[in-house]
């Protein structure tokens, strides 16, 4: 039995979405906690601002995956229906369809109409919807654990600055949640490197690269108008 080789592709789906969650908790997070802090608010300020800031982003979060994720499922499903229609009124060019699918990938004529036969009587709708439509797994799609999976990760993400906050003195919040929010995204940022099999220090160096900008930009915000409104 031929030893089966692990693709990273296959098991990057799942924690690529957790840590890009994660990632959109810290660095949105921690921007506004040191937008806010900039326009010299008071600790409770800033905690409150931030806790706002995690939930807010977390529900927005939920309810952008469940928009997607349903409205995905939709147009699969929509075009599964189509296919299994056309099968049933249009046998002869859909085998003469997936027949030239097939040609095109190489098979000769009449090794490819073989092909198309046995596969169209095995499972007819799964080979129209693999090789056609290119819908490599139908699954059941799950908005509602694709909506809590990234509100989690969010929340997860935007709880390190949060405690950041908490752990830091008033007159030191602004570096203590930045340096550590920049420790959390290259931690991040090599995970998800390392799983998908890139280099480590690239993918660490992006994300922080990001992550400072944004930090930057409210901080700037902060202390433009934090002096002018108070
Ligand atoms: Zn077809």
């Amino acid at each position: 039995m031929p030893k089966k080789e692990h693709h990273f592709s296959t098991r990057i789906g799942w924690l690529r979405a957790a840590v890009l969650g994660a990632n959109d908790g810290i660095v949105s997070t921690a921007s506004l906690v040191v937008g806010v802090a900039a326009a010299s608010a008071v600790r409770g300020d800033v905690l409150l601002a931030g806790i706002a800031g995690m939930v807010a982003g977390a529900m927005s979060m939920a309810a952008g995956e469940y928009v997607s994720v349903s409205s995905q499922a939709d147009t699969e499903k929509a075009d599964l229906a189509r296919e299994k229609k056309e099968l049933e009124i249009n046998d002869a060019d859909e085998r003469q369809e997936l027949t030239e699918i097939y040609i095109e990938r190489g098979l000769e004529p009449t090794l490819a109409k073989q092909v198309a036969d046995q596969l169209m009587e095995h499972d007819a709708l799964m080979a129209h919807a693999r090789d056609e439509l290119g819908l490599t797994e139908i699954h059941t799609a799950r908005p509602f654990q694709a909506a809590w999976t990234s509100a989690l990760s969010f929340a997860l993400g935007a709880a390190l600055p949060l405690l950041a906050v908490f752990l830091s003195p008033t007159n030191l919040i602004i570096p203590v949640v930045v340096i550590s929010s920049l420790f959390f995204l290259a931690g991040m940022g090599m995970l998800a490197a390392n799983t998908g099999g890139a280099n480590i220090w690239k993918g660490a160096l992006r994300v922080t690269f990001w992550g400072l900008l944004a930090m930057l930009a409210t901080f700037l915000v902060g202390r433009l108008f934090g002096t002018n409104i108070s």
